[in-house]
């Protein structure tokens, strides 16, 4: 597999597929060392991943140059990433005891039937899991997986995305280095079809970040093991902008949601409906931020975008301009790809469409990219139709200042987070879910440590 800096074009370096028979040995290994593991005291398994987060601080510099070569993620953003794993690792560090701790539900000492009977439930792990991670966040996708799996007492099967190996294979040894046996975190490099293979082998649990088609077509092909699934897919997620609100904070706090990590997130901003009123001076005001935002080397400090990670998206952006204005959207900046880079590489100009409607791919399909379409809405009830009008539902947002208008939108929403007056944001407390093509099952949060556990439920009746 090679590896390619998407800024440069350049051909940073190779790294071997796994093979088949070496995917079957490392499933093998992790089912020969998972059970020593687990049967560890939970304090030693909380102490090596704070060794492994010691080494991210240590080797924070190092570590975003690398993900910035491979991503062509800005710096400032890739340093932001590692800045931000820190919280949501001391999260399960500090919740893992209580949360997996023997729970008594009952305890009679005087139960019918005579004697004393007690009910506990019990987390026991669910075994040797496959991680299979996606590129675009890939310290946070990979992390709300394996550190709180690990924690539970599984063995982890890793593999990162093909575009982001060399920061998989970063994680990889800093694990180890903490302290986690090889056998017990196992990376498999490789693209889709490695990732396939990996998962023909009838494992505990498959946790997927990804694209709806590819966790669609995991889900129907792990069907007949039984494990357990969980899918992180994509999103389009909409935000709905009062009349109520300072439009210039709200212009401003909205590009940086659609258009950070160049649009490339899960929750990025994808759709945007104004109240009618503010409709014309939200847009000058948002149009004008997004032509502030300067593009260029990913290294420098100055940059807010770099180029596209995968350059094959730029084919979808291109396709969604040339659909909305054929259906008569107009482009207010952007729309196109910027020429004059490296040859291999995509760097698209942030894009603005206003004059969308419903019936448009950039309203319909997720962009993962440097592009928006804003929609003028007459009323808070269009505004509600308009968010609930898609197959996914990861996040939500309403900008308002008045709270109960805001949460009355949002308790519509079909959607797993809800925003008020924010956007484009993760938190370790709280769980992270997506509905319909979004995907099914939380990470994050004490949901996202219980579901790498499985209950066991104890019926104890002492005699009398
Ligand atoms: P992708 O679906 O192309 O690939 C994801 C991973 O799946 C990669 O590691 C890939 O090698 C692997 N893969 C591909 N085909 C496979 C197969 N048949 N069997 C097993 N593994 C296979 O997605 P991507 O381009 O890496 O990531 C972008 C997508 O991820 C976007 O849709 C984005 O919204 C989504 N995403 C979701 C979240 C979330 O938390 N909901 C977070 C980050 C990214």
């Amino acid at each position: 597999m090679k590896v390619i800096d998407p800024s440069t074009g350049e051909h940073l370096t190779n790294v071997l597929d796994d093979s088949a028979e070496l995917i079957a040995e490392k499933v093998a290994a992790a089912r020969a060392a998972q059970p020593s593991w687990a049967a560890r005291p939970v304090g030693e398994r909380i102490e090596i991943m704070r060794a492994f987060r010691g080494w991210i601080v240590k080797k924070t510099d190092e570590l975003a140059a690398l993900l910035t070569s491979e991503t062509g993620k800005p710096i400032t953003q890739s340093r932001n990433e590692l800045a931000g794993l820190l919280p949501r690792i001391d999260f399960f560090l500090d919740e893992a005891v209580a949360t997996l701790a023997d729970e008594v539900v009952l305890d009679d000492a005087d139960a019918a039937g005579g004697g004393r009977l007690r009910e506990v439930i019990t987390h026991e792990p669910l075994g040797v899991i496959a991680n299979i991670s996606a590129w675009n966040y890939p310290y946070f996708v990979g992390s709300n997986v394996f550190v709180p799996a690990l924690l539970a007492g599984n063995a982890v099967l890793y593999k990162p995305s093909e575009h982001a190996t060399l920061t998989g294979l970063a994680i990889a040894s800093m694990l180890n280095d903490a302290g986690v046996p090889v056998d017990v975190f196992s990376l498999v490099a490789g693209d889709g079809v490695v990732g396939a293979e990996l998962l023909a082998h009838p494992l505990d649990g498959v946790f997927f970040t990804g694209s709806y088609a590819t966790g669609r077509r995991i889900a129907e092909s792990v069907a007949s093991h039984l494990g357990r699934v969980q899918l992180e897919l994509g999103g389009k997620d909409p935000v709905y902008v009062c009349d109520d609100v300072d439009v210039a904070a709200a212009a401003e706090g909205l590009a940086d949601g659609a258009f950070y990590n160049n649009g490339q997130s899960c929750c990025s901003v994808e759709r945007i409906y104004v109240h009618h009123s503010i409709h014309d001076a939200f847009v000058d005001r948002f149009v004008a931020n997004v032509e502030g935002f300067v593009m260029g080397d990913p290294t420098d400090d100055a940059t807010y975008l770099g180029p596209l990670t995968r350059a094959d998206q730029a084919d979808v952006l291109e396709a969604q301009v040339a659909d909305a204005v054929a259906k008569g959207a107009t482009v207010r900046t952007g729309g196109a790809r910027v020429h004059g880079g490296p040859a291999g590489t995509a760097w698209f100009a942030p894009t603005v469409l206003t004059g969308v409607t419903a019936d448009m791919a950039v309203m319909r399909d997720e962009s993962f990219g440097p592009i928006i379409g804003i929609q003028s809405v007459a009323d808070d009830d269009e505004a509600v139709r308009l968010m609930n009008d898609s197959e996914y539902g990861l996040t939500a947002g309403v900008y308002a200042v008045d709270q109960a208008r805001a949460t009355a939108v949002l308790r519509h929403m079909r959607a797993g987070s809800a925003y008020w007056n924010c956007c484009d944001r993760v938190s370790p407390r709280l769980p992270w879910s997506g509905r319909g093509h979004s995907g099914m099952g939380s990470t994050l949060s004490t949901y996202g440590i219980l579901t790498f556990a499985h209950p066991k439920a104890w019926h104890l009746r002492t005699p009398s």
